[in-house]
This record gives C-alpha cells, structure tokens and sequence, in this order.
C-alpha cells in the first residue's frame, strides 16, 4: 500500500463561497484521514515560494494576490495514493474541462478562481507540506480504518 500524504489548499473563493464543509467532507466520505489542517492569511512571500514554478508565468502576479487577499483553508490529507485521488476528485485546473462530480467540476467556472490546490506529485507535496506546515502532522488511528483498504 502506498500510503501518503498531499497539501491541500481551499483557495479564498472556496472559503469566502462557504464550500470549506463540503470539501472536508468529500475528502473524509472518500477515506482519507486529515492529519492537520488550518485557517491562516498567506503572506506574499509562502504564496510566492508556494507557487515558484509558474513564476514565470503571465499569471503569477495575479495569482500571488489572489491567494494572499483573503483567508485559505490549508490541510494536509493522509490515505492510500492520496496525492491522485485528491487531484482527480479535484477535477481539471480549469473548472471548464472538469467533469460534474469533481469539486472544480460543481463549484468552479474560471481558472483563475478554481476554488482549491491540491499538490501535484509525493515530491511536491512534501516540499509543501514543509513550507505550509511547520508544526507537525498528526499521526493516528481512525476506528474506521480497518474498512478502508
Ligand atoms: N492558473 C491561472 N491561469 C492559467 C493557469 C493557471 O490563473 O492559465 C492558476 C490556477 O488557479 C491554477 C494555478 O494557477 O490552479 C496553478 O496552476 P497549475 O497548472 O499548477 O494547476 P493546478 O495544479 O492548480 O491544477
């Protein structure tokens, strides 16, 4: 089993639309265990190394603001292939290719509001965990655990 962990981040529309119960929920319905979770204002410089590999890209300044103009909703998600399950429950970077079902699918109609991160590798997901969550994860049983493999 390969059981892993991935960043997951509500963007400010998804917290400031009221869709942080329906995200969580999907995530815990699905089987994934969180292991740490926060509501914080990003500070340029997490949203800027958070976002690095597209600094080159026509979007980043925007993308920089928007992460930073209001609260997000930050976890990290623990299970089995967590890193893909959460991106295909995601949907599509943009909303407008993404399948009804998928969060970005239901919720989103542009790219530049997509609503939620969710990291893209098990290398990128452990560079973000360290930059978004310095303190620890937790680690612990779920009584519901024995069904989920
Ligand atoms: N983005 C954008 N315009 C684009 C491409 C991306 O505003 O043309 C934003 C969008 O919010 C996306 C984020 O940049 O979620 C990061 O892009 P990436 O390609 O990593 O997509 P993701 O992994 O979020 O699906």
């Amino acid at each position: 089993m390969a059981i892993e962990k991935t960043f997951v981040m509500i963007k400010p529309d998804g917290v400031q639309r009221g869709l942080i119960g329906e995200i969580v929920g999907r995530f815990e319905k699905k089987g994934l265990k969180l292991v740490a979770a926060k509501l914080l204002a990003v500070d340029s410089k997490t949203a800027e190394a958070h976002y690095a590999e597209h600094k080159e890209r026509p979007f980043f300044g925007e993308l920089v603001s928007f992460i930073t103009s209001s609260p997000v909703f930050a976890m990290v998600w623990e299970g089995e292939n967590a890193v893909s399950v959460v991106r295909s429950m995601m949907g599509k970077t943009n909303p407008v290719d993404s399948a009804p079902g998928t969060i970005r699918g239901d919720f989103g109609l542009s790219i530049g509001m997509n609503i939620i991160h969710g990291s893209d590798s098990v290398e990128n997901a452990n560079r973000e965990i360290g930059l978004w969550f310095a303190e620890n994860t937790l680690t612990y049983s779920k009584s519901g655990d024995v069904w989920i493999q």
